[in-house]
């Protein structure tokens, strides 16, 4: 038996609660960063429209944040500082819809065990204040004092009484430029808060509240005072905000790149958060772009239904997990890209019209089909197909009649314009088409799931969804659980298209299905629906109108294998780039690959 062994006398107790926090302390406060970012939390959590830190030696001697929130009552004040005290959540069904930065109430029980605590705090309509002085998580001072509106806490000498973690902390500079980090991100995602930062004798920021203008106008005002002007001019906006995800912020330009981390800024709902996953698919938008080893700055902000992310997996809440990875992956990815792509404009077309042809502009060399069978084209209007420049979208396809979903005025958006000689068909699955930077290449069973997915949504939510009837209505036959399903989607499935109508005990005549269903496909299509609809449902947490569309989408897609016309293929590109995300199949699966000319002249060592 080795020594450790637990011997037989062993008693379980429960732990004084010092102790307990004094451990839980070890996951919430790693440095002084840590407890900065909980202090300033506080002090956003309070509803402060200021907020002021003075560090010194880079905060190991002290962190002191004062605010001008709304302060605590003398009772909250001494009990503040209690393991789980909270006054965010009081039930579980409260963990559900979070709106603020805390709420597991560790954190101020774990600071002050590890360091020596005062708070002084009042509330507006309180007289006079009150402090509280802590010692290694000891009571040791409580008294009423003079004080400013809001809440003034300050942390010494961190880590006094654990001399294994304060002999752990980094050199000075490194643990300020962890503060400074901290700072950085908490007045990203507060840019209405006014925030000063002194350390030792210096001012190092003083940020003006940010007011007036939206979301993106204060965020950038922010990122202006927060960093060198360059910043806000190397910048590009993005916007993109789809049913299920919301994307807003500013990326650098691949000029701008760092040869260290530490200026990349992504927030889910409002908190900042370090997911490697998330940093890639930034980072994989910029490929080809940036220099080896180099990194680009951001400030993301992603904004979803709370219930598909899951913050509360590490007690500092930086981490987080998503009901969706992969999907989530892929928009930040595209969306990314697309917003770089727009500064990213080549001087090929630079004529004021953005169009050019064929008699003003001689192609050089160009892969032009000929080699098919097919003509060159030699009209006036025709381009290559480009999804990157500007121009309007499809007008002469569709006679001036944008297809549904299509937005007119959107920012940067993709445009096309095809030109049918120019699109080959790949093993009946892929679409290639030449573009400006090099190939296009189109997964047109991704494509299409995109386009029937964002169609179907809209006739949901309009009930405008066309119909087509069917010559001989079928009878179906349903269990009788699907036939509570068929009950409680009846209306959308109607909005959708379906001609739908209960029929004696356990069945269903089906009169007509959704126009996009392809003809000889409309035998199956209800109980298919029905069928994908459970399986979205059990594997990925959506509501169901978006699962709704999700499982019409993949089941009414173009398969692989199917063979296509160049009218077709045209109509689908079309399509594709009038949908509000195109560069993802609902699932998250890239619609679309571009290779740029510059990697086939690599491959040809040209
Ligand atoms: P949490 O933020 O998870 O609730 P904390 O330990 O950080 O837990 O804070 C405990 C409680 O103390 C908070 O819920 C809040 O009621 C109160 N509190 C802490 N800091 C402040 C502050 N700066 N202003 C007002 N109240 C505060
Ligand atoms: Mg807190």
């Amino acid at each position: 038996m080795s020594d450790v062994a637990l011997d037989s006398d062993n008693l379980i107790r429960v732990m004084p609660e010092a102790l307990a926090n004094k451990i839980a302390a070890g996951e919430v406060v790693q440095r002084p960063a840590s407890a900065l970012k909980e202090l300033i939390e506080n002090a956003v959590d309070a509803g402060a429209d200021s907020v002021e830190i003075i560090l010194k030696d880079a905060g190991s001697e002290l962190i002191q944040v004062v605010d001008s929130g709304s302060g605590m009552s003398r009772d909250d004040a001494q009990a503040c500082f209690r393991r789980h005290a909270t006054s965010k959540i009081a039930s579980i069904k409260d963990l559900e819809r979070i709106r603020t930065l805390g709420f597991r109430g560790e954190a101020l029980a774990s600071i002050a065990s590890v360091a020596q605590v005062e708070l002084r705090t009042k509330r507006s309509t309180d007289s006079a204040g009150f402090c509280v002085r802590i010692d290694g998580g000891e009571v040791v001072g409580s008294e009423p004092c003079a004080t400013r509106d809001g809440t003034s806490i300050s942390v010494r000498n961190l880590f006094y009484n654990v001399p294994a973690r304060r002999n752990f902390l980094k050199t000075a500079a490194t643990e300020l430029r962890h503060c400074v980090e901290t700072f950085q991100f908490l007045a990203l995602s507060n840019p209405s808060i006014a925030f000063v930062l002194h350390h030792d004798d210096l001012e190092l920021y003083r940020l003006p509240a940010e007011s007036g203008g939206g979301f993106m106008e204060m965020l950038h005002g922010r990122i202006q005072t927060l960093f060198d002007d360059d910043y806000v001019e190397r910048t590009v906006a993005v916007e993109e905000q789809t049913s299920y995800l919301t994307v807003r912020g500013y990326v650098g330009e691949p000029e701008m790149h760092k040869r260290s981390r530490g200026e990349q800024f992504l927030f889910v709902n409002g908190r900042y958060v370090r997911n490697r996953s998330l940093d890639h698919a930034i980072f994989s938008s910029y490929r080809n772009l940036l220099p080896e080893g180099t990194y680009p700055f951001f400030a993301l902000f992603l904004t979803l239904d709370p219930s598909r992310v899951d913050v509360n997996v590490h007690p500092t809440k930086a981490e987080i997990k998503f009901d969706d990875d992969r999907g989530i992956y892929n928009f930040l990815k595209s969306i990314v890209r697309k917003g770089l792509g727009s500064v990213m404009q080549t001087p090929q077309i630079d004529h004021s019209d953005g169009h050019w042809s064929a008699t003003e502009m001689p192609r050089p060399f160009r892969f032009d089909g000929s080699s098919f069978g097919n003509p060159p084209s030699t009209h006036n209007d025709t381009r290559p197909f480009d999804a990157d420049a500007p121009g309007t979208i499809s007008e002469r396809l569709f006679g001036g009649s944008p297809p549904p979903g299509h937005r007119t005025g959107g920012l940067g958006r993709d445009t096309a314009t095809v030109d049918d000689t120019l699109l080959w068909q790949l093993h009946d699955k892929y679409i290639l088409t030449q573009i400006r930077s090099g190939l296009m290449i189109l997964d047109q069973n991704a494509a299409h799931e995109r386009i029937l997915y964002e169609r179907s949504l809209q006739n949901i939510q309009t009930g405008l969804g066309l119909s087509q009837q069917l010559l001989f209505p079928q009878t179906v036959e349903f269990g009788q659980a699907d036939l509570a399903l068929l009950q409680e989607l009846m209306r959308d499935l109607r909005a959708l298209g379906f001609d739908l109508e209960l029929f004696g005990g356990m069945s269903v005549v089906v009169r007509g299905v959704p126009a996009d269903i392809q003809s000889g496909d409309e035998r199956t299509v209800l109980e298919d629906v029905l069928t994908q609809f459970k399986t979205n449902r059990d594997r990925v947490k959506v509501g169901s109108r978006e699962n709704l569309a999700r499982s019409v989408a993949r089941r009414s897609a173009i398969r692989p294998g199917t063979r296509l016309s160049p009218k077709e293929m045209r109509s689908l590109i079309d399509q594709l780039f009038a949908c509000e995300m195109p560069y993802a199949c609902p699932h998250g699966r890239s619609t679309i690959v571009k290779i740029p000319i510059e990697e086939l002249d690599k491959r040809f060592s040209r």
